[in-house]
């Protein structure tokens, strides 16, 4: 069995959806302790414009601090446009992810595009990523479902697919940024993704709207999906979005390939205690279950 690769994508999905501003030096804590605990990827931030977003204003400086530090995990950053690219290249982002909505209603309240217009531009923006060196991830976001589309055509999903594909970008995540999806559909359609390419390299990017969030994770994995977005507590929700729930908590797929003897590498109890840090910080419970728990002793 292949190992599966853990992003973590707190620090983005996570904290873009939360009222208040993360300190920047709360933010690195955070950062640090998951890039160092064996996780393989953290995405950063964001470089959307910091009076759009002010939740993400400091992507750039995170990622000139880091940048020194050399991290143990690989670093990931959000570009939505052009001028998003040339920020992250300026800051030496090592892997850029960038996505279409499927959903055109999505698509245009999030970018003020519908979906051909966008896919257009982001294929031509991750070409320019790729060409500057850097690694890229491309993304089909309300794969699954939409807010406010409801159900989304499979082939319009495909078709994004198959266009990243005949554009040499095999890195795909399928998100499910409404968190319709459901075990079956997940796994067909990473079935789908591999049949029109056997080496793509699948994402799963898994909402836990309906509390199907972890059993879409495993129909992923199952099908071969090689990669899973999480977020530390299970903390997140897309602003743009109209029911906006956490992704599958970090912690909580880390127990449960650790059970399985999978990914024995990763320090489960450093992102325990980073979730349960941050659910201190927003002095709230968060969603996900294993930090509450604890792990089991062995
Ligand atoms: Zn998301």
């Amino acid at each position: 069995m292949r190992p599966i690769l853990i992003h973590e994508v707190g620090p983005r999905d996570g904290l873009q959806a939360e009222a208040t501003v993360v300190p920047t030096d709360v933010k690195l804590d955070w950062i640090r302790r998951v890039a160092a605990s064996g996780v393989d990827i953290v995405q950063v931030g964001s470089f959307v414009r910091g009076d759009k977003l002010p939740q993400m204003a400091d992507t750039d400086e995170l990622f000139r601090i880091l940048a020194k530090e050399h991290p143990r995990a690989v670093l990931s950053g959000l570009v939505l446009n052009e001028k998003g690219l040339e920020r992250a290249l300026e800051v030496g982002v090592p892997l850029i992810c960038l996505g279409v909505s499927a959903s055109d209603t999505h698509s245009r309240k999030n970018t003020g595009m519908g979906t051909d217009e966008a896919q257009r531009r982001i294929i031509a923006t991750a070409l320019a990523a790729k060409q500057a060196g850097r690694r890229v991830q491309v993304s089909v976001q309300s794969a699954f479902g939409c807010g406010f589309e409801g159900a989304i055509p499979e082939v319009r999903v495909l078709g994004i697919v198959a266009a990243y594909l005949d554009a040499g970008l095999t890195a795909i995540s399928l998100a499910d940024t409404a968190g319709h999806a459901y075990p079956e559909q997940v796994r067909r359609y990473v079935q789908q993704v591999l049949e029109l390419d056997a080496a793509a390299e699948v994402t799963a990017h898994i909402h836990d709207t309906f509390g199907l969030g972890m059993a879409n994770v495993y129909g992923a994995m199952e099908a071969g999906a090689t990669a899973i977005e999480t977020s530390f507590g299970g903390l997140g929700g897309c602003p743009f979005t109209k029911v906006a729930a956490g992704n599958v908590a970090t912690e909580d797929l880390v127990h449960g390939l650790q059970r399985a003897g999978r990914r024995t590498d990763i320090d489960l109890p450093a992102l325990i205690g980073v979730a349960r840090d941050v659910a201190t910080h927003f002095g709230r419970e968060l969603p996900g279950r294993v930090h509450r728990a604890g792990p089991i002793q062995p």
